[in-house]
């Protein structure tokens, strides 16, 4: 699978930490140094047939239908794309007017994750959103009026400005619009954002944990009553709807990353980042030189990466190619670490998969670092 990250936006959310700039002055020259690096990294994935291409950002909407569909033709000269390949475009509601969605819709995009977070100008507010409660609603009915039936969208409970209530409201206009896949994610207060700053200066209250946790139940038991799936900490969708392109990152598979700051893995032990700078990597490309690093993982990155992966997910980890990869030493170590937890019931063991059982999936990241090799 492919991963190009778009590394621009509108304007600066007041809860993001990720790469990307809010300046469009050299889009021409990115998307000629993304295209170069498609070319250059054309023998790197072993299996040349793509079941996914993921756009993701950044904000890649930004971009006009003509300049993806460039993109998705350069990958096409390089790399063949299964019958059903998921092509999927990460997309914020005020870039999904009529215009754009229709002459999306004649492109190979069939899948749309759209950064809705909320149904409520309050919560958009603080999060300095480019979009408003009723772009966030258009742009959902919209996408599927142009035949976007495999849509996925992004909430964000836990905000200062929500309550459960509120929160309870936002999923009831979720089911209403029958989107069938969900991404959900609590607030966090990332170093260097503005929220940050907003916090320690007393202007916004602390996201406070024990409201993010009832809200977090309460949408995974309300979603599961309304047919979703809950497979993995964060994510929910109907039957028939799980993001192909996740489910492979957490199964593992290797993937190739194209774009400043885009992360590669060979789906063994190499794992490789590009420079999270569009002017050193545009640069770098426009002299047909790669502007990645790289490192290969240790026997303990390799194991703590497949514990913190696995135990998010409803397959959790396959305790025998975990036997099969690791050392002796890793094993016993493996094994003297989940005893006491399964004896108080946060580890269970099914069918030779090692599992958090859902109940305790809000504390995921804290278990599964319990178990780490350090
Ligand atoms: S649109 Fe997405 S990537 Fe851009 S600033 Fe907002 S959250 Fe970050």
């Amino acid at each position: 699978m492919i991963y190009i990250h778009i590394p621009f936006c509108k304007q600066k959310c007041s809860y993001c930490n990720f790469h990307f700039s809010t300046s469009l002055n050299f889009k021409d020259e990115m998307i000629s140094a993304m295209k170069t690096e498609i070319r250059l990294r054309k023998n790197e994935l072993e299996n040349k047939s793509l079941q996914s291409l993921y756009f993701g950002g950044g904000t890649p909407s930004i971009l006009s239908a003509d300049e993806i569909t460039s993109m998705i033709d350069e990958v096409m000269k390089y790399f063949s794309f299964d019958r059903d390949i998921e092509v999927t475009l990460e997309a914020n509601p005020d870039d999904l007017d009529k215009n754009f969605l229709q002459q999306l819709s004649k492109s190979p995009v069939n899948r749309l994750s759209i950064g809705t977070q909320s149904f409520f100008n309050e919560d958009l507010k603080l999060m300095n959103r480019a979009h408003n409660a009723s772009e966030a609603e258009g742009s959902i009915k919209r996408a599927q009026d142009f035949g976007f039936e495999n849509l996925s969208i992004d909430l964000i409970y836990g905000s200062p400005t929500s309550n459960l209530e509120i929160w309870k409201e936002n999923l009831n206009k979720t089911i209403a619009l029958e989107v069938p896949h969900i991404s959900s994610y609590a607030l966090t207060v990332e170093p260097k954002t503005a929220l940050e700053s907003w916090i320690a200066k007393g202007k916004v209250a602390s996201p406070l944990e024990e409201e993010q946790n009832k809200e977090f139940y309460y949408l995974s038991d309300f979603l599961k009553d309304n047919g979703f799936d809950h497979y993995e900490v964060s994510n929910f969708a109907k039957p028939g709807f799980y993001s192909r392109h996740n489910s492979a990152y957490w199964k593992y598979k290797e993937y190739l990353g194209i774009g400043p700051s885009a992360h590669s893995y060979n789906g063994f032990d190499v794992r490789s980042w590009n420079v999270a700078n569009n002017q050193q990597y545009i640069k770098k490309l426009h002299t047909g030189i790669l502007a990645k690093e790289e490192e290969i993982l240790s026997q303990n990155d390799q194991f703590n990466e497949m514990i913190m992966i696995g135990l998010r997910t409803i397959w959790g980890v396959d305790i025998e190619s975990l036997k099969s990869k690791f050392d002796v030493r890793t094993h016993e170590h493996f094994q003297h670490e989940i005893q006491s937890k399964i004896e108080e019931g946060i580890l269970v063991i099914e069918n030779n998969h090692l599992k958090i059982p859902e109940k305790h999936w809000f504390m995921a990241d804290g278990i599964a670092s319990d178990l780490f090799l350090v």
